[in-house]
């Protein structure tokens, strides 16, 4: 029998197969298509983050001019930022896989059955597949594991287009985090949540421009991206001439974490490892696979671990009772995002991207301890003008039962 069956083919799932074939573990994965059929999105990271993993060779776009637009400012970033080769990446991880004999079999997962020493998963054609662990990577909509209801599911949402325009968006080499500049809606338009353009110049005249509403309950429409787009470009005198591909994003980004005595392990979207006060994940997946799967394969190694037993391990090895607490500093993060007017919005990230490089490096990228997290925000609290702080006390009021969980879990 196979020791662990992974269903799931996105960045998640192969990332993990290869990591655990890797870790010597006999592995197979399930995928609704052919493993190597292309990712729809576009995944940015920081390079500095792969640069830490020795990875940097999978960048197919990097830029050292990046900006924020808030607070009628531009801010410079100084730190570099990147778009992944989906093509190289996909590659990579398949290729890690086949050398160590993984198999890939293609159907949708339809129901996972628990016996003690094995699991059997069943797909919508009545195959059926048997492994002493069976791993969820299918994003954040996953059907196996169980968790706690959000009572408020916020959602990031985006509608992009890569093309042509009649005149450059972006500065040239260029990639802009976010512009929150306003002066193209309406007096009532500004009444409405705030979304930004995400943007970048991808070379010989293409560009990459974003709408995006960082996290809203409920989800600002694709419909209503699209028009702020088009009315934001036309307010800068810009046409689209092109459109090589259209990008729809709509993910949870408050996701309550998973049951951890379950016994499906999660990966990616499926654990609810996306950072909920930014969206990012793809950072996490690959500093936090190999982990996990040594801690399988250790299990697994074990004599007389049950299945129930290895997959409790698992998610003590993906969510220690540390990084859960980091979880909900950044879930109380997201709040105050969400709470803050427009005029707030851009005083704090004017502070936030005001403060040294690597405080709002390592929460963004979740790659701090705890207490230097919570020494940085202390920091921006310091800095921040009367009204951010004003909205963050009044968030201790109204979330502070996230820091309490952080205090406390
Ligand atoms: C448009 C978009 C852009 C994003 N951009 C970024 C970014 O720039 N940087 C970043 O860090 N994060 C980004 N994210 C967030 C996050 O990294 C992605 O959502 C990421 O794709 C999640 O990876 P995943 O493998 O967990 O899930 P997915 O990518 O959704 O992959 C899940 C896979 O499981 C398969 N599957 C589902 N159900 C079943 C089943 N029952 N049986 C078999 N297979 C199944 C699906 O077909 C899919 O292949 C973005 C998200 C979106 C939606």
């Amino acid at each position: 029998m196979q020791d662990v069956l992974v269903i799931g083919a996105g960045p998640a799932g192969l990332s993990l197969v290869a990591a655990l074939a890797e870790a010597g573990l006999a592995v197979q994965g399930l995928a609704l298509a052919n493993p190597a059929h292309p990712w729809p999105n576009t995944y940015g990271i920081w390079v500095d983050e792969l640069e830490d993993l020795g990875l940097v060779t999978f960048l197919e776009h990097r830029w050292k001019d990046c900006v924020v637009h808030v607070n009628s400012a531009t801010l410079p970033l100084h730190r570099e930022y990147g778009l992944l080769s989906k093509d190289r990446l996909q590659t990579h991880w398949l290729s890690q896989g086949n050398k160590h004999q993984v198999t890939w079999h293609q159907g949708k997962a339809e129901q996972i059955e628990h016996f003690s020493t094995h699991a059997q998963v069943t797909t919508e054609t009545g195959k059926t597949l048997t492994a002493r662990l069976v791993i969820d990577a299918s994003g954040h909509q996953s059907a196996f594991v169980r968790r706690p209801a959000a009572p408020d599911l916020a959602f990031q949402a985006a509608y992009g287009i890569v093309g042509r325009f009649s005149e450059p968006p972006t500065q040239p080499h260029q990639m802009v985090l976010m512009d929150y500049r306003d002066d193209h809606l309406t007096p009532a338009q500004r009444q409405e949540p705030p979304t930004f353009l995400y943007a970048m110049d991808l070379g010989d005249g293409v560009y990459f421009v974003e709408e995006t509403s960082l996290a809203h309950h409920p989800a600002i429409s694709m419909q209503a991206l699209s028009q702020r787009l088009h009315q934001r470009l036309r307010y800068r005198g810009i046409e689209v001439k092109e459109i090589h591909h259209v990008e729809r994003c709509l993910f949870p980004m408050n996701q309550s974490l998973p049951d951890f005595a379950q016994p499906v392990v999660g990966f990616g979207g499926a654990a609810s490892m996306v950072h909920p006060a930014t969206g990012y994940m793809v950072g996490a997946l690959l500093r936090r696979g190999p982990g996990l799967a040594k801690a399988i394969a250790t299990s697994l190694g074990t004599q007389d671990t049950t299945p129930t037993q290895a997959a409790g391990q698992a998610w003590q090895a993906l969510w220690p009772a540390d990084r859960v607490r980091k979880h909900y500093l950044y879930l109380f993060g997201l709040e105050n995002l969400m709470d803050f007017d427009t005029p707030q919005l851009h005083q704090f990230f004017a502070t936030f991207f005001g403060l040294p490089t690597d405080d709002w490096a390592g929460f963004l990228a979740d790659s701090r301890s705890l207490p230097e997290v919570v020494q940085a925000m202390v920091g921006l609290f310091g800095r921040a003008p009367n009204s951010v702080r004003w909205g963050l006390m009044r968030s201790v009021f109204s979330h502070g039962h996230l820091l309490g969980r952080t205090l406390m879990s």
